[in-house]
């Protein structure tokens, strides 16, 4: 994808310079420390610092143990190749904003575009700890996207997914879920929790947010390179619950998807990718086997 130059999204919060305090002291680890080398005394004059300490304002205990989510600045210099992805996803978000804006016009709507939250291992956000293991995600509560960069290695080499349209796809797709929250069809859908076919609902959202990446992929057709759609395929491909599940488990449990196959998450992201046309996205109206 062209993106050398071109306009950068002004909702990216670079949050890759501050960590989340609790993960500051392993108190664990300390405590597991002190008892080995000076048994139960050493951990009793520990719990009395610890207890001075905290009378004293030297330190807060609930963020040692992570429950507090403050958040402290440390030093962090991002190299040059992690500079120019900043710059990729600042300006794929920039077109999603481009694209949203106008179908949101369109249906005499009006787009609120989301915050892009960029972090490093661990963060707070409205939806519990953000953790990289976890990937992108999408946090209704507080509308807004997380992403730790280093989640692009994995794409590359754990999903076998590289290139930078991979990469954008799963930004499209989050911010699909963005699109989703506006419009009330997310709360629909977290009305079925609990709900023995609440799994189906669930693979329908995620269906119709790859079917949002490929609408917002349509729209963006001038800024795409040879070979792009066959990256964000590939990573369709590779990330749906069928290809995750036999990675992990070595066996498919459809009950199990709440994501759909790879085969349908292609096909949801080639049918936005052709139509462009959002009413032509509609997951939830036909039958869950034809989907
Ligand atoms: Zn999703």
């Amino acid at each position: 994808m062209e993106y050398k130059g071109r306009r950068q999204s002004t909702n990216v919060d670079d949050a890759r310079g501050r960590k989340m305090a609790g993960a500051a002291i392993p108190i664990g680890l300390l405590i597991r420390f002190v008892t080995r080398m000076f048994g139960a005394k050493g951990l009793l004059v520990l719990a009395a610092a610890g207890i001075i300490g905290w009378q004293m304002g030297l330190f807060d205990p609930a963020a040692m143990l992570g429950g507090g989510g403050q958040v402290t600045e440390v030093e962090y210099t991002p190299t040059a190749e992690e500079e120019q992805l900043r710059e990729f996803v600042a300006v794929t978000l920039a077109d999603t904003e481009d694209v949203w804006n106008r179908e949101f016009q369109r249906m005499g709507r009006q787009y609120r575009p989301p915050q892009l939250v960029l972090y490093r291992q661990q963060y707070p956000t409205g939806c519990g700890v953000g953790d990289a293991r976890m990937g992108p995600f999408y946090c209704p509560a507080d509308q807004k996207v997380y992403i730790d960069l280093s989640f692009y290695d994995s794409l590359e080499q754990e999903f076998s997914a590289p290139g930078d349209f991979a990469q954008a796809y799963v930004i499209a797709h989050e911010i699909g879920h963005h699109v989703q929250n506006l419009l009330g069809i997310s709360d629909q859908v977290a009305a079925m929790q609990g709900r023995p076919d609440y799994n189906e609902y669930s693979v329908r959202l995620e269906l119709q947010a790859d079917f949002l990446a490929g609408l917002w992929a349509h729209h963006n057709q001038r800024y795409l390179e040879h070979g792009d759609i066959e990256e964000a395929m590939r990573a369709a491909n590779q990330i749906g619950d069928d290809a995750i599940q036999s990675r992990t488990q070595g066996r498919i449990s459809p009950h199990a998807f709440t994501h759909g196959t790879s085969e349908q998450r292609m096909r949801w992201f080639e049918r936005g990718l052709e139509s462009g046309r959002i009413e032509d996205g509609d997951t939830f109206e036909m039958p869950y086997s034809s989907l």
